[in-house]
């Protein structure tokens, strides 16, 4: 068997269209989505994403509110931010970029974001939510909401089958377990301290791969016909066919590039449908913070 390879590109365009053509519909009702993002200090990935976060919404039509504070903000500065944010009645979305510095608690960050403007999904009550029967979390967190949104749409059965998470951080793991346990699915989760990983991974019919360790997931341990949904992203050296680590002619340093926690090459041969790294779920996380953007204005607007 030869997997079919989810196109999250693919998929996160269309779901930025469905989006856009929504805000249009709420525009020409006079009604305007906005995403407020606070970024503090200048760690060039943390900018790098929120500048992509705020491109796509000038893109979809949503109002970008961008805040940008420095590295030296007091704790309490930046909890009055979010208060403002938080009562302002343009603003259905407030996204704090982590990490944060040293000197501010995350934690009470996060709590001081309101739920209903949670479109990251890391505030406890709707963590809390996700995890409970019957109770559903007006925000999912974004990247695991990227998961199940891929099963979904290459047709992947959830209800009934057997899901195995590798990894249980809150940004990944844990939530995308609870989703995929919200589903119906018989949802077992691995981590560090899991012994014969492999022997879980084997009854996967889902296997959702968040660890952040390169190629960790080799074919043995993979069920033929599983739907296998790589998160990782890791650099690894380019490497010449000597085993040589290859350096870049322009910069000077080692050449490196993206894998993610699945031995792709291999694992494509036996499971039904596989995402690449980069172009699986990475595209994903973006379109999931629009449409959870679009969520919390209908929200606000008395929409759903
Ligand atoms: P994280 O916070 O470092 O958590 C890693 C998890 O993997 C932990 O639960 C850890 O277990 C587990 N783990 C580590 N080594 C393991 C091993 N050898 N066997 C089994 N479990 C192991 O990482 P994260 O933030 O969840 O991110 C995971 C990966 O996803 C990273 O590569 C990250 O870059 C990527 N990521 C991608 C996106 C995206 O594409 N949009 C978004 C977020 C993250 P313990 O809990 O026992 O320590």
């Amino acid at each position: 068997m030869t997997a079919t390879i989810i196109d999250g590109k693919a998929v996160a365009q269309a779901i930025r269209n469905e989006v856009k053509a929504e805000v249009a519909q709420l525009r020409a009702k006079g009604l305007v989505p906005g995403l407020a993002t606070v970024i503090v200090g200048k760690r060039p990935d943390s900018v790098s994403y929120v500048t992509s976060k705020r491109q796509t919404c000038e893109e979809l039509g949503i109002a970008s509110i961008g805040h940008e504070l420095p590295e030296t903000v007091s704790q309490e500065d930046l909890l009055a931010l979010i208060r403002q944010l938080g009562e302002d009645p343009k603003v259905h979305g407030i996204l704090v970029q982590l990490p944060l510095p040293k000197h501010i608690n995350e934690e009470v960050i996060l709590n001081a974001v309101p739920i209903d403007k949670d479109v990251d999904g890391f505030h406890p009550v709707n963590v809390g939510k996700l995890g409970m029967k019957g109770r559903q979390p007006l925000f999912a967190p974004c990247t695991p909401s990227g998961v199940v949104e891929l099963l979904d749409r290459v047709g992947a059965k959830i209800s009934g089958s057997r899901a195995v998470v590798l990894g249980r951080s809150n940004i990944v793991g844990m939530p995308a377990a609870l989703l995929l346990l919200g589903r119906d699915a018989t949802v077992t989760i691995c981590h560090s301290k899991t012994r014969n990983i492999a022997e879980v991974t084997r009854q996967a019919d889902i296997l959702v791969a968040a660890i952040g360790k390169p190629k960790f997931v080799t074919a043995d341990m993979v069920k033929p016909g599983a739907y296998v949904i790589d998160v990782g992203v890791n650099g690894v050296p380019v490497l010449n066919p000597d085993g040589t680590p290859a350096i870049s002619e322009k910069t000077g340093k080692p050449k490196t590039k993206l894998v993610g926690d699945v031995d792709f090459d291999a694992v494509k041969e036996i499971a039904a449908a596989i995402t690449p790294v980069p172009g699986g779920v990475g595209p994903m996380t973006i379109a999931m913070l629009m449409k959870n953007t679009l969520r919390g204005a209908k929200h606000a607007f008395g929409l759903l």
